[in-house]
């Protein structure tokens, strides 16, 4: 089959790798019908090292069943499924506790022990925990806001949670990319009142505000933090939605967070240390966040998607085929593109 390696940074080719197949009797085979090329993925794709044997990218996808092992019960071939960029048992004890990815028998693909699902197909481990059975047809004209449910949509979800988004707060997004796209839109859909963008690029700033952002912030470092009290009367912002994960950003979020406020934080640190520490001690601002556990909330927002209330799939503004992945990549490195949809 083919599939997208990655064998250094901005190294992307599409390969054909041996076949995707059942590994243990909890594993199901999925065939890929859609996938998409994630913000995370740049990372590696900015820094790499080179590797002779390259990794399998990919964490989004929606698919076909194609097999499944012995010991699945809840999953059927044929089925149209959706997965979260981590799989999980679904039992454990994190998994009862709505945080699946830290699931004890879980762990994320793309990674050196479960290849990438920018491919025709995957494996997917602890196929009954970690696959969503949807409820359409696979050229459903929601599909793209479907695949968001895997990744963007659940993580900007996530932050807002994190972040105590609920009715009346006024809260800030910083980062204008697919994933604090679907932090606006999950601030609005948790009842805020006031929604700030922190984000530079036009056509994203124009998807934001048609996602509810209610303000625009397009300074950076100081000049932002002065320009979020500006407009919350010299408070700061109750929730503040972390969605891009340097240094200065999250030094910004702890800058615009009000005395007791909170901050989500789902951009993956680049840093080892947490910046700011001090002004968030005596400000009693709360830090938390980490990998979205995207499985616990497929639940809530399907309903939503379904009906068509919110709409995270207009962050694809690009919609590439298998062999255009690379070019994919580039794209988004570039900015040319906010995310792209793989189509096959
Ligand atoms: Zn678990």
């Amino acid at each position: 089959m083919h599939a997208t390696v990655m064998f250094g940074a901005g190294d992307v080719h599409i390969e054909t790798v041996p076949d995707a197949r059942l590994v243990r009797p909890t594993d199901a085979l999925v065939v890929v019908t859609r996938a998409a090329i994630c913000g995370s993925d740049l990372w590696p794709y900015k820094t790499m090292e080179y590797s002779e044997t390259g990794r399998r990218m990919g964490h989004e996808a929606i698919g076909v069943v194609e097999a499944v092992g012995g010991d699945v019960r809840s999953v059927r071939v044929g089925n149209l499924v959706v997965m979260p960029f981590a799989y999980s048992d679904g039992t454990c004890v994190f998994c009862r506790e709505g945080l699946h990815t830290s699931c004890i028998h879980g762990g994320f693909f793309g990674t050196v022990d479960i290849p990438g699902a920018q491919a025709e197909a995957v494996r997917v481990p602890q196929a009954d925990g970690t696959l969503f059975v949807l409820p359409v047809g696979a050229d459903d004209a929601l599909m793209p806001s479907l695949l968001t449910l895997s990744d963007v949509m659940g993580t900007g979800h996530h932050a807002a949670v994190v972040a105590k988004v609920g009715s009346g707060k006024v809260v800030a997004v910083v980062g204008d990319g697919a994933v604090g796209l679907c932090g606006v839109i999950a601030a609005r859909r948790l009842g805020a009142e006031q929604i700030i963008i922190l984000g530079r690029h036009p056509d994203r700033i124009a998807l934001a505000r048609e996602f509810g952002a209610t303000d625009v912030v397009s300074e950076r470092g100081d000049e932002a933090v002065e320009r979020v009290r500006e407009l919350t009367g010299g408070l700061g912002v109750h929730a503040v939605l972390e969605c891009v994960g340097l240094e200065q950003s999250m030094r910004t979020a702890l800058g615009i967070a009000r005395p007791g406020g909170a901050v989500g934080r789902v951009g993956v640190p680049q840093d080892e240390t947490l910046p700011a520490s001090q002004p968030a001690f005596y400000n009693n601002v709360t830090v938390g966040g980490g990998p979205a556990p995207c499985r616990a909330y497929i639940e809530e927002l399907l309903p939503d998607v379904l009906e068509g209330l919110i709409e995270p799939g207009r962050v694809f503004d690009r919609v590439v085929r298998l062999d255009e992945v690379p070019d994919g990549y580039r794209a988004m490195n570039e900015r040319e593109a906010i995310k792209v949809l793989i189509e096959f």
